[in-house]
Parts: structure tokens; sequence; C-alpha cells
């Protein structure tokens, strides 16, 4: 039972509230929200007893969940990157004051505002893209926002990285090639990679997709470690740790053995001149990614 100023009774009365599922139109899409209805015992008449600001959240609150998201993820999606109000702003080029909004259920984002939080919701990675993309950040800020971003990269990736450094330290050019390769002979051979990442054309070919954020990340949390070669042309990474092989089946470890071996002894140029013959390098752009189709042309 609950009490309300009745206004054609003049007083307050005691009455049920009933739930009624209601369609609201928002931004063209329908919603279904739960109101609470108060019916007055004596005149029978119907009140919405939610405050107006209850009535909205609900039917806001529905309607991002058409995209998988809500006021509360908003909040969470920020968080989850280890980013302040004020950097998320930054790197978004949006106002803080458009984020704290959004974020306290005060208004609904835009499409194209939502846009992004979808974006981001499919793929943490996504920021890097457009943290890229913002020309407008110095290069101090670029740094800092790249230093403080979050993104877990997977246990059983981060164990590939670490099987191949293990059998040798490797330059970046290196690196990526080697984990080119056991994705790609993986597919070839299985239709399945062994590890999560994706790859992408660029000059001395293929190289996982936003491997500055694989790099950043392994520094940062100590799987890997830089130290500078011999003759100081290049960084070599080393790894801090055995890769956990429990990871990997029989069949992982044979493939990744089978690059490792092939691979040894050879310079950053000779296998980037190698990848160069692969298919998928030629028939893709600069920064595009590399579908997985093109395992069956790869020659190892
Ligand atoms: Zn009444």
């Amino acid at each position: 039972m609950e009490k309300m100023y009745c206004f054609y009774c003049d007083k307050e009365v005691v009455g049920n509230l009933r739930v009624e599922n209601t369609k609201y139109t928002i931004q063209g899409k329908d919603v279904y929200v739960d109101d609470h209805v108060f019916t007055c015992p004596n005149c029978k008449t119907e009140y919405n007893f939610d405050s107006v600001d209850e009535g909205l959240y609900k039917v806001y609150d529905a309607y991002l969940n058409l995209y998988g998201l809500s006021f509360k993820k908003l909040k969470e999606i920020r968080e989850s990157l280890n980013l302040s109000q004020e950097l998320f702003a930054t790197v978004l080029g949006w106002s803080k004051k458009t984020i704290t909004r959004y974020e306290n259920a005060e208004s609904l984002p835009q499409k194209e505002y939502l846009d992004t939080y979808i974006n981001l919701t499919r793929d943490k990675n996504y920021i890097y893209y457009i943290l890229k993309n913002n020309n407008s950040l110095t290069k101090k800020e670029y740094y800092k926002i790249l230093d403080k971003i979050n993104v877990d990269i997977d246990y059983k990736s981060i164990n590939v990285v670490l099987y191949i450094l293990n059998n040798g330290k490797l330059n970046r050019t290196q690196l990526m090639k080697h984990l080119f390769g056991v994705d790609f002979e993986s597919y070839k051979l299985n239709n399945v990679t062994i590890s999560s990442f994706r790859y992408a054309n660029a000059p001395f070919g293929p190289i996982v997709n936003n491997q500055d954020t694989l790099i950043n990340f392994l520094i940062k949390n100590d799987y890997i470690s830089v130290e500078s070669s011999k003759d100081d042309t290049f960084m070599l990474f080393v790894p801090s740790q055995k890769a956990d092989l429990s990871c990997f089946n029989d069949d992982e470890i044979l493939i990744m053995n089978k690059v490792v071996n092939k691979f040894k002894n050879k310079s950053a140029k000779e296998l980037s001149n190698w990848s160069h013959g692969f298919k998928g390098w030629i028939d893709t752009k600069n920064g595009e990614i590399i579908s997985f189709e093109y395992a069956k042309y790869l020659e190892i």
C-alpha cells in the first residue's frame, strides 16, 4: 500500500500500485519499461507513481539496453580503460561535461556518441584507434594517455609471446613475423589460431594489429623487458618468465616449434622480405586487417 495525494479527491489517499509495461519511442526505437501505476481507491484516477526523473531514467536506460549498454555501463567502459573523465574526454575530443552528464544519466548520448560507446564495448582496442586518429593531442598527452590505458590481453596470447621469446630474444619486426607465422600456420592447418591476435598490413610485413598496445601491455605488466642489441641498432625483447605450457595442446606446440625453427637466425630484413611474398600482405593496404582466409597461401 502506498500513500498519494489525489487531486480529484483533494486529499491524501492510500491505495495499491500496479506494474504496467508501457511502450515508449526514443530516437525512433520502441522500448518497453515497467511503470508503477497508482489508482485512487475513491475516484479510480490513475497516476504514474514514478517521479519524472525515475521514469526518464528507466526509459533512457532501456534505450541504451538495445545496444548492450546502460548508464552504469557507460561509466564502467571508461573505468575499465583506467581513464579519468578528463582524459577520456581528451581522447574522444568530447567535453568533460558531456561525459559527466552521460554517466550521471542526465542526458542520453546522441547517436554519434553512442556509436563510440558501442564500438568500445565490442572491442576495447578501439580506444587506440581513436587515440591514433586524434590529431589535436600533443605528443605528451598522447603518451600520458597511452601509458594510462588499461587493456587486458588474454593469458594464452601472452604465453604465445613468451614461448617464442623463450627460444631467443627478438626485435620487434622479428617478433611480429613469428606471431604472424604461428597464427597463420595454425589457421592453415587447423582453421583456428593459437593466440587471439589479429594481423594488419604494415610496411615491413604483417604485424599484430595494435602492436603498440600489445608491447605496452607486456612491458607494463613485466612479462617482457627491453634491452639494446649488441650493435645498438635494435631494441630486443627479453622474456621475464617461462611460458605456461599448460595453455597449449601438443599440436600447438608443434606449430610454434616449426615456426621458431624455420625463423631461427633470420634477420628482421629477411623475415620482412619473406612476408612480402605472402598473398595476404600483397592484397591488402597499409593498416588493413589481413583475413585469416589467406592462411592457405602461407608457405613457411
Ligand atoms: Zn481520488
